[in-house]
């Protein structure tokens, strides 16, 4: 049994030091405290979260849509941007369907049109098509389901009280062609090594989520093995019926908290040639703003989407490239006026390589035309 317990936070939303180059998020925003979705491999169990008791109590945060709309009219200097909803908890787990923070916060975000993306398990999102819809024409909306298997059994072991795979294409396939401004797509992370990395697992997870209307796929071989969750995982896997795989997958990790370089490298690689052969995009369009901001986000993208394919493909981060393209979204003007000036190359982490790549974008911007729909994020 949960027990659900109420408490009034002071703060409702909490602004990043740069945006999250994955799922563009700027703010994020937790309705609830704990999860009793309780996947077992569930990072929220590790140390560093705090989280006691994490998916038999959960903590509802009460009057968490007045406290969210007292911040947005109060301060002066919060700007609209990608509000992520659910970080440590799945916004839509059981008790959302009673208690409605997460409606209730979508209707504050949809008024002073602050542009929302949502990972979630569940299908009771559905229940909110209307207000995504709404959010999406006004602003950006982008919508990810957690899908790893869809194998039920495996499903039910891994994400005991989720809705079913089946249930979540579904749910993506309804908002699809319920909500077509809305970006939606799948979020095929963590990969379990050993239960959800065979080619056959990797491929199905892809050719549904295409056959169901996907947008784009994000994926990631990064299952975390840390402390306590690790342990909890571990003891889960060794009653049950996959207890086979603890072996090789402890010696897979050797200690670590993330699995070994060549094997991420592996299942990247697999991972976008499924996805180049199927044509899903393996990014999500970034929502643009049309004050001073707009070429910054858009050149950030363009250098972080760079940065993350040549990643998957070499297994090698481009650190420069990645700072480049974080620090431009601090920048108080645009970038066309300091691209004006001649000063790119004052710009934290540029160098000649980096004004070369992004200069035909820059010059582009003078001929640009007005795109609609989901097009005007290209
Ligand atoms: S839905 Fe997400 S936050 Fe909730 S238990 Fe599962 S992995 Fe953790």
């Amino acid at each position: 049994m949960v027990k659900y317990v109420e408490k009034e936070f002071k703060t409702a939303i909490n602004k990043l030091k740069f945006p999250d180059s994955w799922f563009w998020a700027r703010y994020t925003i937790n309705p609830y405290s704990g999860c009793e979705h309780a996947c077992i491999y569930c990072d929220a169990r590790s140390q560093r979260y705090y989280l006691d008791d994490f998916e038999n109590e959960v903590i509802i945060k009460t009057n968490i849509d007045k406290k969210l709309e007292l911040r947005i009219k109060r301060a002066k200097k919060l700007l609209p941007d990608v509000v992520g909803a659910g970080g440590v908890n799945d916004a839509y787990q059981s008790c959302e369907k009673k208690v409605g923070n997460t409606r209730k916060i979508l209707q504050v975000l949809s008024k002073y049109q602050y542009p929302v993306n949502i990972a979630t398990k569940s299908n009771l999102i559905m229940r909110d098509i209307d207000l995504f819809e709404k959010i999406a024409k006004k602003t950006w909306c982008t919508i990810g389901f957690s899908i790893t298997t869809i194998d039920e059994d495996m499903a039910q072991f891994l994400e005991p009280f989720s809705s079913s795979p089946i249930e979540r294409l579904e749910a993506l396939k309804t908002i699809k062609s319920e909500a077509p401004n809305v970006q939606v797509g799948t979020y095929f992370m963590p990969i379990i090594p050993f239960l959800e990395d065979s080619e056959e697992n990797l491929k199905e997870v892809i050719k549904k989520s295409k056959n169901a209307g996907a947008d784009f796929i994000l994926f990631s071989p990064g299952l975390t093995l840390r402390d306590v969750q690790a342990q909890y995982f571990i003891n889960k896997l060794k009653d049950s019926k996959y207890k086979n795989i603890v072996k090789p997958l402890l010696h897979l990790y050797k200690g670590q908290t993330y699995p070994p370089a060549d094997y991420a490298r592996k299942i990247h690689k697999i991972l976008s040639s499924y996805c180049d052969n199927y044509k899903i995009p393996i990014r999500i369009k970034r929502w643009i703003p049309s004050d001073y901001r707009k070429w910054n986000y858009k050149i950030s993208e363009v250098l972080l989407n760079e940065e993350y394919i040549d990643r998957v493909n070499f297994g090698k981060s481009n650190k420069n490239l990645m700072w480049a393209g974080l620090n431009i979204n601090n920048l108080e003007e645009s970038i066309l006026e300091v691209y004006k000036r001649g000063d790119l190359l004052k710009l934290k982490n540029f160098n000649m390589n980096i004004v070369k790549f992004i200069k035909p974008f820059l010059d582009r911007s003078k001929n640009l035309e007005l795109k609609t729909g989901l097009d005007k994020f290209l």
